[in-house]
Order: structure tokens, then sequence, then C-alpha cells
């Protein structure tokens, strides 16, 4: 309809206004990272001020983070697809999961053997699970478990990987605007609500789906999947690395 053209022209213009203002926001950020760096050293660890100048880095730091997510939302940052294994990247990033899930959530990987290829930007699909774990992680305030798996759909062929935690849930409302760009429940200076929307776009953009399945009080799981590698695109066009740096085979 003309009103979901209207809203999705406006989407657009949102997204393009956003990552232009995340990219000059991004140089400002890497000055003021720089020079914090530079004071730190000058002061060194005993200085009264040494905190002072950690706490603008760590500000910079958090800061270019959001901007990197902003770029990725806009569709401005470039894709790099490759060729993955989805149980390489879950491998890989256990131990960058399990430090932000921290110490009071248990974390398991089930991993499905020999899965298809999937073509994808790598570091877009680490960020889409960082994303999704650190909304896990917000779900299950005192304790909780969050799985991550891998499986083939028999049906469809694709490779799937969903994310389950036991967390609070989302009433129906919320889970109905969930992948809206900007929309949070986290409250002013929490979230921003691009986590889903840049999920979706990036997943999309792949030539993938994904899809939401949560209960108040039972957990939520967030399941992405993704076509093999041979239906996604033609071998000419994908980035490939050596079997080196590729990672192990599982
Ligand atoms: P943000 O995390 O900045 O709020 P998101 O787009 O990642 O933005 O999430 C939008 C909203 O969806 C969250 O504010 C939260 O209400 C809900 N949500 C997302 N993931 C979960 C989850 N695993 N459990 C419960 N609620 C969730």
């Amino acid at each position: 309809t003309e009103q979901q053209l209207r809203q999705a022209e406006r989407l657009d213009s949102l997204g393009q206004l956003a990552g232009g203002i995340a990219h000059d926001f991004n140089n400002i950020l890497a000055v003021i990272s720089g020079y914090a760096t530079i004071l730190n050293e000058e002061l060194g660890p005993d200085h009264a001020l040494h905190a002072d100048a950690l706490a603008i880095e760590q500000a910079a730091a958090r800061g270019s983070g959001l901007t990197r997510q902003l770029l990725i939302f806009s569709g401005l940052e470039p894709s790099r697809p490759e060729l993955l294994d989805l149980n390489v990247v879950a491998t890989d990033m256990q131990r960058v999961l399990s430090r932000t899930l921290g110490d009071d959530v248990e974390l398991t990987t089930m991993l499905s053997l020999n899965l298809p290829r999937i073509t994808i930007d790598r570091s877009k699909l680490e960020q889409v699970i960082m994303n999704a774990a650190m909304n896990a992680r917000a779900a299950m305030p005192s304790n909780g478990r969050l799985t991550v798996s891998t499986e083939v759909v028999r049906e469809t062929g694709h490779v799937c990987l969903s994310i389950i935690d036991s967390g609070r849930g989302m009433p129906p409302e919320v889970a109905a605007r969930a992948f809206e760009p900007f929309f949070t429940t986290k409250g002013r200076g929490k979230g921003t609500g691009l986590g889903l929307a840049t999920a979706y776009g990036v997943i999309t953009e792949a030539g993938g789906t994904i899809s939401l399945d949560s209960r108040p009080g039972e957990g939520t799981t967030l399941r992405i999947c993704l076509p093999p590698a041979e239906i996604a695109a033609p071998a000419s066009t994908l980035v490939r690395r050596p079997p080196s740096t590729t990672g192990r085979i599982l």
C-alpha cells in the first residue's frame, strides 16, 4: 500500500541519515580515543587522573561500537561475503560470548556435524550473534541458560543457527515490534532498538531468514537460517580464503 511505501521510504532515508552521521562521528571518536590513549601513556598508571583518562578511552570505545552498529544498520558498510562453516563461527565465538554473558549464565553449544557452508560477511554475522547474546543477557538479569545450536533443515537445505535463552521472554506486543528500527523497551541511553533491525538487514541481504519465538516467562529463541553456498551465489563471486585461515573443519 501507499502507506507502507511511505514508511519504507522514511526508514530508508532515516537509515542513510544515521549512516552518514555515524561515519563522521566515528572519525571524531577516533580522535578522542587517540588523544585519550596519549594522555594515558603520558600520565602513567600512578597519576591521579589516570582513571579519568581511562574512562574517556572506554566511553570512546563504546561510542565506536554504537556507530559501527549504525553503519551496518544503514547499509553503508560494504559487505564482504565469504564461505563459512557456521559451526566454526559458533565455536570461535564461544569465548567472547561467555565473557559477555558472565558467570551466572550457563552457555551450551550444540553443533550438528557436517554443515553445508554458507556465504555471508563474517564480521556482520558475528555482530548479529553478539547482539542476540546481549539481548539474552538483558532478559536474564539474575541467572539463566543460553544455548547456541546449529542444524540443517532437511526440506530446504538451509543451515540454521538458533540462540535460545531462558530469560523473561516477550509479550506479544513487544515480539510484534521487535524487528522495528529504534524500537526498544530498554529505556533511553540503554537500548538503541537497532540490534534486531540490523540483524534482519544482514541476514536478508545474505538470502536468509530470521525469526523470533518468544513467550513471556519461558524464554526466547532467535533463529537465523541461511541458504547453502551452492545455492546462494555462484562460486566465482565469492571471496575465498585459503583453508588455513578459514578455520577448522568440524
Ligand atoms: P535493543 O536491544 O537496543 O533494545 P533490539 O532491536 O536488539 O534493540 O531489541 C528490541 C527489543 O526486543 C528489546 O528492547 C527487547 O524488548 C526485545 N528483545 C530482543 N531480544 C530479546 C530477548 N532475547 N528476550 C527478551 N526480549 C528481547
